[in-house]
């Protein structure tokens, strides 16, 4: 009897240790559609009817579920009210549990789903996490109401590039997208992946031809400079990159090409 109580307790303490050791990682899509080519900057018409002859670019917006450890943390929140809450309840996660909310910068498509359709909080519990130089620019330089009026429903905390955000998740200055935009390195039990944001938004052209930037970059000089530092670390550390705007499942392991990269 005491041996089966004692294996039963072993085995329950390394099915724990197991189970807080890794990475988990949940893709939740917002939604999937079509962009137009005139979004590019720095292509060439022929260069973009090189990679999509119709004009037509496949787009898509993501956001992640990650279980770092013991801790479950959401990476940006979507576009509109009620679409990550409704894929996160499809895993089995309740709005109510959502205790922590890692923004990787300020566009609509990765805040927009904080606020419910009512325009209260959509995780009633949770604190969100920005990083101060997005803040400011929103915020602070901007005023942009929506930010404003989205984030006064959280508990908002700020942090420099570099930091440890929370236990196993560091902050990665990716500036350039947006003057504060950050892609997220998260670690347990030795396992590693980025959540990079908008690292890139249409990789069919954009990791053979990383020079290419979106109408939406705030600094498109930097943003390449961002694209190319993270893809190289990603490449050179064999860290998976996933990326809010990558096909599905939204997540790639990267290889150097020639000036660009190669992703599967
Ligand atoms: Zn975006």
């Amino acid at each position: 009897m005491t041996k089966i109580i004692a294996a039963l307790i072993i085995s329950l303490v390394m099915a724990s240790c197991a189970f807080a050791e890794g990475l988990e990682v949940l893709t939740l899509v917002e939604t999937q559609g079509q962009s137009d080519t005139g979004l590019l900057v720095n292509a060439s018409d022929s260069l973009k009817a090189e990679y999509f002859p119709d004009g037509k670019m496949p787009s898509q917006i993501l956001a992640f579920w990650v279980k770092v450890g013991d801790n479950g943390i959401l990476f940006d929140a979507g576009l509109r009210a009620g679409n990550i809450p409704a894929e996160l309840s499809t895993k089995g996660i309740d709005t109510e549990n959502v205790k922590t909310i890692l923004l990787t910068h300020l566009h609509g498509d990765h805040y927009g789903g904080l606020v419910n359709a009512e325009g209260k909080a959509a995780f009633p519990n949770a604190e969100v996490y920005v990083s101060k130089p997005e803040y400011d620019y929103w915020v602070n330089e901007l005023k942009n109401d929506s930010v404003i009026s989205a984030l006064k429903l959280y508990k908002v905390n700020q942090f420099a590039f570099g930091d440890e955000v929370v236990a196993g998740v560091r902050a990665i200055d990716t500036s350039g997208h947006t003057p504060g935009h950050v892609s997220y390195l998260a670690e347990s039990g030795g396992e590693k992946i980025l959540i990079a944001g908008d690292i890139m938004h249409f990789q069919t052209i954009q990791l053979p031809h990383p020079e290419v930037a979106v109408k939406y970059d705030v600094d498109p000089v930097k943003a390449v400079q961002s694209r190319k530092f993270l893809l190289d670390y990603a490449a050179e550390k064999h860290i998976a990159v996933a990326g809010m705007h990558i096909m599905l499942p939204g997540v790639l392991d990267i290889t150097k090409s020639g000036e660009g990269y190669t992703g599967k």
